[in-house]
Protein backbone atom coordinates (compact mmCIF):
# COMPACT_ATOMS: atom_id res chain seq x y z
CA UNK A 1 0.00 0.00 0.00
CA UNK A 2 0.97 3.27 -1.34
CA UNK A 3 2.37 5.46 2.02
CA UNK A 4 -0.34 8.21 2.75
CA UNK A 5 0.69 11.84 0.99
CA UNK A 6 0.02 15.14 2.51
CA UNK A 7 0.59 18.84 0.98
CA UNK A 8 1.41 22.08 3.23
CA UNK A 9 1.90 25.38 2.88
CA UNK A 10 3.94 27.08 5.27
CA UNK A 11 4.23 30.73 5.06
CA UNK A 12 7.90 32.15 6.65
CA UNK A 13 9.01 35.63 7.60
CA UNK A 14 12.18 37.19 9.73
CA UNK A 15 15.80 37.10 7.98
CA UNK A 16 14.66 34.75 5.03
CA UNK A 17 15.27 36.73 1.70
CA UNK A 18 19.18 37.13 0.50
CA UNK A 19 21.27 34.56 2.98
CA UNK A 20 19.96 31.43 0.89
CA UNK A 21 16.83 30.49 2.13
CA UNK A 22 15.18 29.21 -1.15
CA UNK A 23 18.37 26.84 -1.88
CA UNK A 24 18.40 25.50 1.37
CA UNK A 25 14.55 24.86 1.29
CA UNK A 26 15.13 23.52 -2.46
CA UNK A 27 18.03 21.03 -0.62
CA UNK A 28 16.10 20.08 1.69
CA UNK A 29 12.91 19.17 -0.18
CA UNK A 30 15.04 17.47 -2.35
CA UNK A 31 16.37 15.21 0.18
CA UNK A 32 13.01 13.48 1.24
CA UNK A 33 12.04 13.32 -2.21
CA UNK A 34 9.34 16.52 -1.85
CA UNK A 35 7.74 18.13 -4.82
CA UNK A 36 5.95 21.59 -4.61
CA UNK A 37 8.15 24.70 -4.93
CA UNK A 38 9.47 27.80 -2.79
CA UNK A 39 9.32 31.41 -3.50
CA UNK A 40 9.99 34.99 -1.97
CA UNK A 41 7.12 37.12 -1.72
CA UNK A 42 7.09 40.19 -0.01
CA UNK A 43 6.36 38.70 3.16
CA UNK A 44 8.69 36.68 3.26
CA UNK A 45 8.97 33.03 2.10
CA UNK A 46 5.98 30.49 1.11
CA UNK A 47 6.80 27.30 0.36
CA UNK A 48 4.60 24.61 -0.85
CA UNK A 49 5.61 20.85 -0.10
CA UNK A 50 4.09 17.49 -0.72
CA UNK A 51 5.58 13.77 0.48
CA UNK A 52 5.05 11.90 3.13
CA UNK A 53 2.99 12.89 5.60
CA UNK A 54 5.52 10.86 8.33
CA UNK A 55 8.22 12.66 6.58
CA UNK A 56 6.79 16.26 6.54
CA UNK A 57 7.06 16.73 10.22
CA UNK A 58 10.85 16.02 10.55
CA UNK A 59 11.24 18.37 7.33
CA UNK A 60 9.47 21.54 9.16
CA UNK A 61 11.60 20.72 12.30
CA UNK A 62 15.15 20.77 10.12
CA UNK A 63 13.91 23.77 8.55
CA UNK A 64 14.11 25.49 11.79
CA UNK A 65 17.19 23.82 13.10
CA UNK A 66 19.85 24.14 9.98
CA UNK A 67 19.12 27.28 8.86
CA UNK A 68 21.62 29.09 6.56
CA UNK A 69 24.51 30.91 9.00
CA UNK A 70 22.68 34.88 7.83
CA UNK A 71 19.06 33.42 8.90
CA UNK A 72 16.53 34.05 11.24
CA UNK A 73 12.98 32.74 11.31
CA UNK A 74 10.14 35.01 13.41
CA UNK A 75 7.35 33.03 12.16
CA UNK A 76 6.03 30.26 10.75
CA UNK A 77 2.69 29.31 10.07
CA UNK A 78 1.67 25.98 8.47
CA UNK A 79 -1.77 25.21 6.39
CA UNK A 80 -2.58 22.03 4.76
CA UNK A 81 -3.62 21.87 1.74
CA UNK A 82 -5.16 19.24 -0.54
CA UNK A 83 -2.36 17.14 -2.63
CA UNK A 84 -2.05 17.98 -6.27
CA UNK A 85 0.29 15.16 -7.13
CA UNK A 86 2.86 17.84 -8.37
CA UNK A 87 6.22 16.15 -9.99
CA UNK A 88 9.01 18.16 -9.05
CA UNK A 89 10.17 21.29 -7.13
CA UNK A 90 11.41 24.11 -8.29
CA UNK A 91 12.50 27.77 -7.39
CA UNK A 92 10.04 30.32 -8.39
CA UNK A 93 10.04 33.52 -9.68
CA UNK A 94 9.30 36.21 -6.83
CA UNK A 95 6.11 37.04 -6.23
CA UNK A 96 4.90 40.86 -5.62
CA UNK A 97 2.53 41.17 -2.66
CA UNK A 98 0.55 44.62 -2.11
CA UNK A 99 1.85 44.72 1.54
CA UNK A 100 5.39 44.99 2.25
CA UNK A 101 6.64 43.60 5.07
CA UNK A 102 9.74 41.53 4.54
CA UNK A 103 12.74 42.34 6.38
CA UNK A 104 15.90 43.10 4.08
CA UNK A 105 18.90 41.40 5.73
CA UNK A 106 21.91 43.31 7.00
CA UNK A 107 24.95 43.42 5.27
CA UNK A 108 27.55 40.36 6.66
CA UNK A 109 31.33 40.59 6.48
CA UNK A 110 32.93 38.04 3.68
CA UNK A 111 32.74 34.59 4.86
CA UNK A 112 35.83 32.44 5.67
CA UNK A 113 35.17 30.22 2.84
CA UNK A 114 35.18 33.25 0.53
CA UNK A 115 38.11 34.27 1.73
CA UNK A 116 40.09 31.66 0.98
CA UNK A 117 38.88 31.81 -2.60
CA UNK A 118 40.38 35.62 -2.72
CA UNK A 119 43.97 34.12 -1.60
CA UNK A 120 43.83 31.39 -3.50
CA UNK A 121 45.95 31.68 -6.91
CA UNK A 122 44.16 29.14 -8.81
CA UNK A 123 40.85 29.85 -7.89
CA UNK A 124 39.42 32.51 -10.69
CA UNK A 125 38.21 35.44 -8.42
CA UNK A 126 41.83 35.07 -6.82
CA UNK A 127 42.47 38.87 -5.79
CA UNK A 128 38.69 40.02 -6.74
CA UNK A 129 37.18 42.50 -4.24
CA UNK A 130 33.84 41.97 -4.49
CA UNK A 131 33.83 37.97 -4.00
CA UNK A 132 31.02 37.08 -2.22
CA UNK A 133 28.18 34.20 -1.60
CA UNK A 134 25.01 33.16 0.11
CA UNK A 135 26.36 33.42 3.43
CA UNK A 136 28.25 36.83 2.92
CA UNK A 137 28.64 40.24 1.67
CA UNK A 138 26.46 43.00 0.94
CA UNK A 139 23.12 43.47 1.54
CA UNK A 140 20.72 46.29 2.78
CA UNK A 141 23.34 49.03 1.64
CA UNK A 142 22.82 47.88 -2.36
CA UNK A 143 18.96 46.98 -2.13
CA UNK A 144 16.50 49.33 -3.66
CA UNK A 145 13.32 47.10 -3.18
CA UNK A 146 11.69 44.24 -1.89
CA UNK A 147 11.46 41.38 -2.57
CA UNK A 148 15.51 40.68 -2.61
CA UNK A 149 15.87 39.89 -6.62
CA UNK A 150 19.55 40.74 -8.61
CA UNK A 151 17.32 43.70 -10.36
CA UNK A 152 16.29 45.25 -7.22
CA UNK A 153 19.62 45.90 -6.24
CA UNK A 154 22.14 48.10 -7.50
CA UNK A 155 24.08 45.34 -9.14
CA UNK A 156 21.55 45.21 -11.54
CA UNK A 157 23.66 46.86 -14.25
CA UNK A 158 26.13 44.39 -14.29
CA UNK A 159 24.44 41.14 -16.56
CA UNK A 160 25.83 37.83 -15.25
CA UNK A 161 28.97 36.37 -17.47
CA UNK A 162 28.32 32.54 -18.10
CA UNK A 163 30.44 31.07 -15.86
CA UNK A 164 28.48 33.34 -12.68
CA UNK A 165 25.08 32.75 -14.14
CA UNK A 166 26.10 28.52 -14.04
CA UNK A 167 26.65 29.57 -10.53
CA UNK A 168 23.62 31.36 -10.00
CA UNK A 169 21.33 28.53 -11.21
CA UNK A 170 23.31 25.63 -10.04
CA UNK A 171 21.08 24.52 -6.65
CA UNK A 172 24.72 23.02 -5.32
CA UNK A 173 26.86 25.99 -5.77
CA UNK A 174 27.07 28.53 -2.85
CA UNK A 175 26.35 30.98 -4.88
CA UNK A 176 23.03 29.52 -6.06
CA UNK A 177 20.84 32.48 -6.16
CA UNK A 178 23.61 34.87 -4.57
CA UNK A 179 21.94 37.87 -5.83
CA UNK A 180 25.27 40.39 -6.14
CA UNK A 181 27.42 37.35 -7.54
CA UNK A 182 30.25 38.21 -9.50
CA UNK A 183 33.28 37.87 -11.05
CA UNK A 184 36.44 39.51 -12.56
CA UNK A 185 35.37 39.23 -15.91
CA UNK A 186 31.80 40.38 -15.13
CA UNK A 187 31.20 42.32 -11.58
CA UNK A 188 32.47 45.51 -10.62
CA UNK A 189 36.00 47.21 -10.90
CA UNK A 190 37.59 49.46 -8.77
CA UNK A 191 39.13 52.81 -9.73
CA UNK A 192 41.78 55.26 -8.62
CA UNK A 193 41.41 58.80 -8.89
CA UNK A 194 43.55 61.82 -7.47
CA UNK A 195 42.57 64.99 -5.75
CA UNK A 196 41.16 66.31 -8.28
CA UNK A 197 38.78 63.65 -9.66
CA UNK A 198 41.59 62.63 -12.49
CA UNK A 199 41.71 58.61 -13.02
CA UNK A 200 44.94 57.30 -12.51
CA UNK A 201 44.73 54.13 -14.75
CA UNK A 202 48.41 53.61 -15.65
CA UNK A 203 48.32 52.00 -12.27
CA UNK A 204 47.23 49.26 -9.69
CA UNK A 205 44.66 51.16 -7.69
CA UNK A 206 44.76 48.32 -5.12
CA UNK A 207 48.54 48.55 -4.93
CA UNK A 208 48.86 51.98 -5.52
CA UNK A 209 46.78 53.08 -2.53
CA UNK A 210 48.53 50.61 -0.07
CA UNK A 211 52.20 52.29 -1.57
CA UNK A 212 50.90 55.77 -1.21
CA UNK A 213 49.32 55.01 2.39
CA UNK A 214 53.05 53.75 3.38
CA UNK A 215 54.38 57.00 2.01
CA UNK A 216 51.38 58.91 4.58
CA UNK A 217 48.65 59.74 2.13
CA UNK A 218 44.91 60.20 3.18
CA UNK A 219 42.97 58.07 0.68
CA UNK A 220 39.40 57.98 0.99
CA UNK A 221 38.65 54.40 0.47
CA UNK A 222 35.04 53.20 -0.84
CA UNK A 223 33.34 50.60 1.05
CA UNK A 224 30.33 49.08 2.12
CA UNK A 225 28.20 51.60 3.26
CA UNK A 226 30.08 54.13 2.35
CA UNK A 227 33.38 56.00 2.40
CA UNK A 228 36.25 56.01 4.88
CA UNK A 229 39.33 58.18 5.04
CA UNK A 230 42.06 55.58 5.74
CA UNK A 231 45.73 56.22 6.96
CA UNK A 232 48.34 54.41 8.22
CA UNK A 233 47.99 54.19 12.27
CA UNK A 234 51.27 54.31 12.78
CA UNK A 235 52.08 57.69 11.23
CA UNK A 236 51.78 60.72 13.50
CA UNK A 237 52.21 63.17 10.82
CA UNK A 238 49.22 61.68 8.34
CA UNK A 239 46.91 61.51 11.35
CA UNK A 240 47.73 64.93 12.26
CA UNK A 241 47.12 66.16 8.40
CA UNK A 242 43.78 64.03 8.62
CA UNK A 243 42.48 65.95 11.96
CA UNK A 244 43.30 69.34 10.34
CA UNK A 245 41.76 68.70 7.03
CA UNK A 246 38.70 67.11 8.61
CA UNK A 247 38.55 69.58 11.29
CA UNK A 248 38.54 67.18 13.95
CA UNK A 249 40.47 68.08 16.91
CA UNK A 250 40.86 65.31 19.61
CA UNK A 251 38.17 63.19 19.03
CA UNK A 252 39.53 59.49 18.98
CA UNK A 253 39.40 57.58 15.24
CA UNK A 254 38.53 54.15 14.74
CA UNK A 255 41.40 51.74 13.55
CA UNK A 256 41.18 48.42 11.97
CA UNK A 257 43.66 45.71 11.75
CA UNK A 258 44.01 42.88 9.75
CA UNK A 259 43.37 39.91 12.60
CA UNK A 260 43.73 39.40 16.23
CA UNK A 261 47.44 38.95 16.59
CA UNK A 262 47.55 42.50 15.09
CA UNK A 263 44.84 43.87 17.37
CA UNK A 264 46.49 42.42 20.44
CA UNK A 265 50.04 44.66 19.73
CA UNK A 266 47.59 47.45 20.76
CA UNK A 267 45.08 46.53 22.60
CA UNK A 268 44.24 44.07 25.13
CA UNK A 269 40.79 41.64 24.78
CA UNK A 270 38.33 40.08 27.10
CA UNK A 271 36.10 36.79 25.25
CA UNK A 272 33.22 38.60 24.73
CA UNK A 273 35.19 41.51 22.56
CA UNK A 274 36.65 38.93 20.63
CA UNK A 275 33.01 37.58 20.17
CA UNK A 276 32.18 40.96 18.60
CA UNK A 277 35.34 41.82 17.38
CA UNK A 278 35.01 37.97 15.01
CA UNK A 279 31.18 37.97 14.61
CA UNK A 280 29.42 38.52 11.31
CA UNK A 281 28.56 42.04 11.93
CA UNK A 282 31.75 43.34 12.70
CA UNK A 283 31.29 46.47 14.86
CA UNK A 284 33.70 49.09 15.88
CA UNK A 285 34.36 47.51 19.38
CA UNK A 286 35.80 49.99 21.96
CA UNK A 287 38.34 48.43 23.79
CA UNK A 288 41.14 49.13 26.01
CA UNK A 289 44.32 50.84 24.96
CA UNK A 290 47.47 49.29 25.71
CA UNK A 291 50.54 51.63 27.10
CA UNK A 292 53.32 50.00 25.07
CA UNK A 293 51.47 50.52 21.72
CA UNK A 294 52.80 50.99 18.31
CA UNK A 295 50.16 53.10 16.82
CA UNK A 296 50.18 57.03 17.32
CA UNK A 297 49.54 58.96 20.09
CA UNK A 298 47.16 61.00 18.02
CA UNK A 299 44.76 58.24 17.24
CA UNK A 300 42.78 58.81 21.13
CA UNK A 301 44.41 61.54 22.55
CA UNK A 302 44.39 61.69 26.32
CA UNK A 303 42.34 58.26 26.18
CA UNK A 304 42.63 54.74 27.55
CA UNK A 305 40.55 53.25 25.25
CA UNK A 306 40.40 52.52 21.15
CA UNK A 307 37.73 51.78 18.61
CA UNK A 308 38.82 48.83 16.69
CA UNK A 309 37.63 46.41 13.84
CA UNK A 310 38.46 43.61 12.23
CA UNK A 311 37.93 44.00 7.97
CA UNK A 312 34.71 42.86 6.65
CA UNK A 313 34.81 43.35 2.98
CA UNK A 314 37.26 41.50 0.82
CA UNK A 315 38.91 44.80 -0.70
CA UNK A 316 39.83 45.96 3.75
CA UNK A 317 41.57 42.43 4.04
CA UNK A 318 43.30 43.02 0.49
CA UNK A 319 44.56 46.61 2.08
CA UNK A 320 45.85 45.35 5.35
CA UNK A 321 47.17 41.20 4.86
CA UNK A 322 51.26 41.74 5.48
CA UNK A 323 51.10 45.58 5.33
CA UNK A 324 49.98 47.14 7.92
CA UNK A 325 49.34 47.03 11.82
CA UNK A 326 46.44 49.29 11.59
CA UNK A 327 44.74 51.54 9.57
CA UNK A 328 42.84 54.38 10.54
CA UNK A 329 39.29 54.17 9.41
CA UNK A 330 37.37 56.90 10.14
CA UNK A 331 33.69 58.16 8.51
CA UNK A 332 34.19 60.11 5.32
CA UNK A 333 33.12 63.11 6.31
CA UNK A 334 34.03 66.49 7.58
CA UNK A 335 33.56 66.72 11.50
CA UNK A 336 29.62 66.42 12.31
CA UNK A 337 28.54 65.68 8.72
CA UNK A 338 27.01 62.51 7.72
CA UNK A 339 29.42 60.12 6.02
CA UNK A 340 29.68 60.38 2.19
CA UNK A 341 28.70 57.77 0.32
CA UNK A 342 27.80 58.89 -3.38
CA UNK A 343 30.95 58.69 -5.50
CA UNK A 344 29.83 62.44 -6.90
CA UNK A 345 29.30 63.93 -3.73
CA UNK A 346 32.57 61.90 -1.80
CA UNK A 347 34.58 63.62 -4.19
CA UNK A 348 32.90 66.89 -3.61
CA UNK A 349 32.74 66.88 -0.26
CA UNK A 350 36.44 65.06 0.88
CA UNK A 351 38.15 67.66 -1.91
CA UNK A 352 40.90 69.30 0.63
CA UNK A 353 41.11 66.08 2.72
CA UNK A 354 41.95 63.25 0.35
CA UNK A 355 44.60 62.67 -1.32
CA UNK A 356 43.12 59.52 -3.64
CA UNK A 357 39.90 58.42 -3.92
CA UNK A 358 39.64 54.35 -4.24
CA UNK A 359 36.13 54.05 -5.37
CA UNK A 360 34.59 51.37 -7.13
CA UNK A 361 31.45 51.30 -9.89
CA UNK A 362 28.66 49.28 -7.32
CA UNK A 363 26.97 51.79 -6.12
CA UNK A 364 25.60 52.20 -2.64
CA UNK A 365 21.88 52.87 -2.29
CA UNK A 366 21.27 53.27 1.47
CA UNK A 367 24.25 55.09 3.55
CA UNK A 368 25.25 52.63 6.78
CA UNK A 369 27.68 53.73 8.78
CA UNK A 370 29.92 51.49 11.16
CA UNK A 371 28.21 50.02 14.45
CA UNK A 372 29.86 51.22 17.70
CA UNK A 373 30.09 48.38 20.22
CA UNK A 374 31.64 48.74 24.04
CA UNK A 375 31.30 46.15 26.65
CA UNK A 376 30.40 47.11 30.08
CA UNK A 377 30.28 44.79 33.32
CA UNK A 378 30.85 41.58 30.58
CA UNK A 379 27.65 42.59 28.09
CA UNK A 380 27.42 44.39 25.07
CA UNK A 381 26.38 47.97 25.70
CA UNK A 382 25.51 48.95 22.34
CA UNK A 383 26.45 53.21 21.27
CA UNK A 384 25.30 52.54 17.26
CA UNK A 385 23.51 50.36 15.70
CA UNK A 386 24.02 50.73 12.37
CA UNK A 387 26.03 48.17 9.73
CA UNK A 388 25.58 44.80 10.31
CA UNK A 389 22.59 45.26 12.82
CA UNK A 390 20.07 47.40 10.77
CA UNK A 391 17.09 46.50 9.10
CA UNK A 392 17.41 43.73 11.42
CA UNK A 393 13.66 44.34 13.83
CA UNK A 394 13.82 43.32 17.05
CA UNK A 395 10.77 41.45 18.65
CA UNK A 396 9.12 43.35 21.52
CA UNK A 397 7.16 41.83 24.11
CA UNK A 398 3.66 41.48 23.35
CA UNK A 399 2.63 43.89 26.66
CA UNK A 400 4.69 46.93 24.78
CA UNK A 401 2.52 46.68 21.86
CA UNK A 402 -1.05 48.28 21.57
CA UNK A 403 -2.66 45.81 18.47
CA UNK A 404 -2.81 47.73 15.47
CA UNK A 405 -0.89 50.78 16.20
CA UNK A 406 2.02 51.73 14.37
CA UNK A 407 4.62 53.54 16.73
CA UNK A 408 6.77 55.88 15.68
CA UNK A 409 10.06 57.31 17.68
CA UNK A 410 12.77 59.62 17.02
CA UNK A 411 15.86 61.27 19.05
CA UNK A 412 17.20 64.07 19.25
CA UNK A 413 20.36 65.84 18.06
CA UNK A 414 21.73 65.96 14.85
CA UNK A 415 22.26 62.27 14.35
CA UNK A 416 19.45 60.62 15.83
CA UNK A 417 18.13 57.63 15.57
CA UNK A 418 14.76 56.41 14.31
CA UNK A 419 12.40 53.33 15.34
CA UNK A 420 9.65 52.24 14.00
CA UNK A 421 7.02 49.54 15.70
CA UNK A 422 5.45 47.73 13.63
CA UNK A 423 2.90 44.90 15.51
CA UNK A 424 6.20 43.20 17.82
CA UNK A 425 8.90 44.05 15.76
CA UNK A 426 10.90 47.03 16.00
CA UNK A 427 12.55 48.60 12.84
CA UNK A 428 15.49 50.76 14.32
CA UNK A 429 17.29 52.53 11.76
CA UNK A 430 20.02 55.52 12.09
CA UNK A 431 19.35 58.42 10.06
CA UNK A 432 20.75 62.00 9.64
CA UNK A 433 17.78 63.88 9.12
CA UNK A 434 18.24 67.09 10.71
CA UNK A 435 15.81 68.81 12.40
CA UNK A 436 16.87 72.53 11.85
ZN1 LIG B 1 30.95 34.06 1.19
ZN1 LIG C 1 31.25 36.49 -13.79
Amino acid sequence: MAEPVQRLRIDLTGVVQGVGFRPFVYQLSRRFKFTGWVVNNSCGVRIEVEGAQKNLDLFCQQLRQQLPPLARINSLVITPLSCQLSTSFEIRTSERFTEQTAEITADSSVCGQCLAELFDSEDRRYGYPFINCTNCGPRYSIVTAIPYDRPQTTMARFALCSRCQQEYDDPSSRRFHAQPNACPQCGPQLSLSDADGVLLDQCDPLQETIRSLRAGKIVAVKGLGGYHLVVDASKDDAIKRLRQRKQRDEKPLAVMSADLDQVRRYATLNDVEISLLTGAERPIVVVAHRHDSPLSAQIAPRNRTIGVMLPYTPLHHQLLRDHFIALVMTSGNRSDEPIAYGDDEARSRLQGIADLFLCHDREIHTRVDDSIVQVVAGQPMMLRRSRGYVPQTIELPAQLCAPGVTTLAVGGEQKNTLCLLRGRQAVYERTYWRFS
